[in-house]
């Protein structure tokens, strides 16, 4: 019987995920990594927060409340095993106002709808005991959200595929994808490989590679750049561990929040602004090409005219130190302008549908050989072995 040719675009995270758990569970098959750049890791899973999501927000069935709380199940052993550090922190969720508080009850309903363990509603007076410094009239702690180094779990899979016998192609850029029946056709610059099953896990590039698949169209890839500070050495006893605001349902991922790293540290961020580039992660970074690409697309444009106000403001902060602290001090009296030294930016993938509503569940299309992760914002890298598990027995589900 001749050998299953596995293919699978992107070493980040979920694609070195995928094709860890393909190698050991078919040593009959070969599995290859193909990688644009010269390492594992350099775009979202390198630049992310190093949270691991106990399951908090996510509406409960959605693929992101099963994957993120079975992510958890698997990561927490592995990074253990691995002595990869691990720390439980624990998250503090807080309302401001009287009008923030029912949209905390609601979090509260749905972390005990997806199972997360140990939440605990906090008084104004209860809160301080967490987080000595935080403002607020009520909050919700999750003693189990922890932190972690994602780049590092990424190295420990890599590890594991060659081990396996898998390879990782660097410098190998997919330009084009032929699916023909039962088989894919991959092209990198001039060459082209062949095989029985692919995975597309590129982030940023998803929708591309995809349509160039035969997926369909949309939903469209708008990279948002998500800036962040560092508070100054010797005031980050400001904050203990995971300090978040409640998240506005239209707007989920923004909001400044203060986020302790496993090297030491709090950052406080991110900001989302729109990136001129898909890896832009300087302001001067402009790509004519992607640009062009996000302003002609539906959703960036219903988005754009739906949204522009907090656009406005996020794009202040983005220039402003002082936006950025004024913000920040809504949660921690005590931030100035003077206790934030910047810290590296990232850029998330956030896939939108043409009506300009961000894609929030994970979307993860299926065409003949090919399987297309076609969204995984956060909590992409806390869900990882999980997103692996999921698509790993579609692919080989027959
Ligand atoms: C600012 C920010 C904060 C976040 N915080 C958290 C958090 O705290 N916790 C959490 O769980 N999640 C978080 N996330 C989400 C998480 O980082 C992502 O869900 C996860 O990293 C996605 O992994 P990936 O492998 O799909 O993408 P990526 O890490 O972006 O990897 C995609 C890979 O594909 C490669 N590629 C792209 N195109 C091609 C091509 N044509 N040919 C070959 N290779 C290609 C790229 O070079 C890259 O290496 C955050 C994300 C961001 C941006």
């Amino acid at each position: 019987m001749s050998e299953t040719r596995i293919g699978v675009v992107g070493a980040g995270i979920l694609g070195l995920a995928v094709a860890r758990r393909l190698a050991e569970l078919r040593p009959d098959a070969t599995v290859t990594v193909l990688e644009k750049e010269h390492d594992l890791a350099l775009h979202q899973t390198g630049r992310n927060s190093g949270v691991v999501h106990a399951g908090i927000y996510y509406a409960p069935g959605s693929l992101k409340a099963k994957l993120c709380r079975r992510g958890v199940e698997l990561l927490r052993p592995y990074v253990e095993e691995h002595g990869i550090p691990y720390e439980e922190c624990g998250k503090l969720v807080v309302a401001l106002d009287e009008g923030e508080l029912e949209r905390l009850r609601e979090l509260e309903r749905r972390a005990a709808a997806n199972g997360v363990p140990g939440m605990r509603w906090l008084e104004r007076d209860e809160l301080r005991e967490v987080e000595p410094h935080a403002l607020g009239i009520a909050g919700l702690h999750s003693p189990t959200t922890a932190i972690t180094d994602y780049r590092a779990v990424a190295r420990a899979f890599a590890a594991d595929i060659e081990a396996a016998g898998g390879a990782i192609v660097f410098g190998a850029k997919v330009d084009a994808i032929r699916a023909t029946g039962s088989t894919a056709r991959v092209g990198t610059g001039g060459e082209e490989r062949e095989f029985d099953r692919l995975v597309v896990c590129a982030g940023l590039h998803s929708d591309r590679l995809a349509r160039t698949a035969g997926d369909e169209r949309e939903p469209t890839i708008v990279p948002f750049r998500g800036e962040y500070y560092r508070l100054a050495p010797g005031r980050d006893s400001l904050v203990r561990g995971l300090l978040y605001p409640v998240p506005d349902p239209a707007y989920p991922f923004l909001g400044v929040h203060f986020t302790r790293r496993v090297g030491g540290g709090v950052d406080v961020g991110p900001n989302a602004v729109l990136a001129l580039a898909r890896e832009g992660y300087r302001r001067r970074d402009v790509n004519l090409a992607d640009l062009a690409e996000t302003l002609r697309s539906a959703g960036f444009r219903a988005l754009a005219r739906k949204h522009w106000r907090m656009g406005a403001r996020e794009l202040r902060g983005s220039l402003s130190k002082r936006a950025f602290a004024a913000e920040a001090r809504r949660y921690v009296a005590e931030v100035t302008a003077a206790d934030l030294v910047p810290a590296p930016a990232g850029v998330r993938a956030q896939a939108l549908d043409p009506d300009g509503s961000l894609v929030d569940d994970f979307r993860i299309n299926r065409l003949g050989p090919v399987t297309a992760v076609r969204n995984a914002p956060s909590p992409g890298a806390t869900s990882s072995m999980a997103i692996a598990e999921y698509v790993v027995d579609g692919v080989l589900d027959e």
